[in-house]
């Protein structure tokens, strides 16, 4: 019997719990990820430092080096450090901007690449995908995976509760996400990719209905492995589809053209609510609205400050962001006294 299967790439370790940082070290000096301790440890802002020192007292051979920036121009730095000597891996330890910055430039320079997380703010812990920051403007680039991913709920306990916030409405966009990838393939005959559907769909559904408090150890984890499956889903669909629909070509023109009122995952859980009525999906609808009011994400635009007529003319530009993407924002095809009414219509409907 001929056995027909696909290889998927995945980290070689992941690892989220309490404690979990203390896990890292035997794995980068066990041989596997690194014969010779020879790795360099990039770090962000904020609560990093702390484990590069535990890094640098158990592997001595370690190089820490600092992320000033999580932008393009920051991980173009830590390439040109990179290539001043010999490496066998990049550790990066931060928020979603540094874990970018050292994802992107260890792709870059060809070295296994560490992801080591201090906080939940995005689906980018394991995901192909690095967003960075170049002159004011946010663009996608193509990355390798983490070979390890580490995620010590201690330390995300004790990032800012926003970022955790965010990391949901990443989560829970997928839900939208995976709806507009059907329509395409319902109205496109776009091929969709059942696996990668399936990660990304259980990912949110994990999550979508939870009422335990935000900061529990067993939320956080489950956030946290739903943001790697999130991460997973991509590198299986081979585009970051699964997870990215009408919710985030409506981000992506507030990031472009609004100034990024919010934390991706505040605008894309918004996008995600907005998509989900525009599709008349009450199915959806009702149990995102739900998470976003139980968490305290914004739902409508005036909650992440965003006036109706900004968020008009985001919709309207949000199709020019992903022109290879077919979701209900094409649609629908909709014209600027049609955004508009659509949304005055949904400001009323979910406004407090
Ligand atoms: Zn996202």
């Amino acid at each position: 019997m001929p056995l027909l299967t696909r290889n998927v790439p995945a980290p070689v370790a992941i690892e989220v719990r309490a404690g979990a940082v203390a896990g890292l070290t035997p794995l980068l000096a066990d041989g596997r990820i690194s014969s010779g301790g020879r790795v360099a440890v990039a770090v962000g802002p904020g609560q990093g430092a702390d484990i590069a020192a535990q890094v640098a007292h158990a592997v001595p051979s370690a190089t820490v080096m600092t992320i000033n920036s999580g932008s393009l121009d920051g991980a173009l730095e830590l390439i040109s450090s990179l290539r001043t000597s010999w490496y066998d891996a990049v550790v990066g330890i931060g928020g979603g901007k540094t874990l970018d910055a050292a994802k992107y430039a260890a792709s870059m320079v060809g070295l296994p690449f560490v992801a080591v997380a201090t906080n939940l703010s995005n689906d980018g812990l394991a995901s192909p995908v690095a967003s960075l920051e170049s002159h004011g403007r946010k663009a996608s680039f193509g990355v390798h995976i983490p070979i390890a991913v580490f995620v010590d709920i201690d330390y995300v306990r004790k990032a800012p509760l926003r970022h955790t916030r965010s990391g949901i409405g990443d989560v829970v966009s997928n839900l939208s996400a995976v709806a507009d990838w059907q329509l395409a393939g319902a109205v496109n005959d776009e091929p969709v990719d059942g696996l990668a559907v399936a990660m990304a769909r259980s990912a949110a559904e994990a999550l979508v209905s939870r009422t335990d408090p935000i900061d529990d150890d067993a939320f956080l984890s489950t956030l946290a492995e739903s943001l790697i499956l999130s991460g997973l889903a991509m590198t299986v669909a081979g585009t970051s589809r699964p997870c990215s629909g009408g919710c985030h070509e409506i981000s992506h023109a507030l990031d472009a053209s609004h100034g990024s009122p919010g934390l991706h995952g505040e605008q894309v859980g918004m996008g995600a609510l907005f998509a989900s009525w525009l599709r008349d999906d009450m199915a959806l609808v009702a149990p995102i609205d739900a998470c976003l009011q139980r968490y305290g994400l914004p739902r409508v635009p005036a909650d992440l400050g965003v006036s109706t007529d900004d968020f008009c003319a985001a919709v309207l530009e949000a199709p020019d962001t992903r022109p290879d993407r077919f979701t209900i924002l094409e649609h629908l095809a909709m014209d600027k006294q049609e955004v508009r009414e659509r949304v005055d219509a949904f400001i009323a409907a979910f406004g407090r």
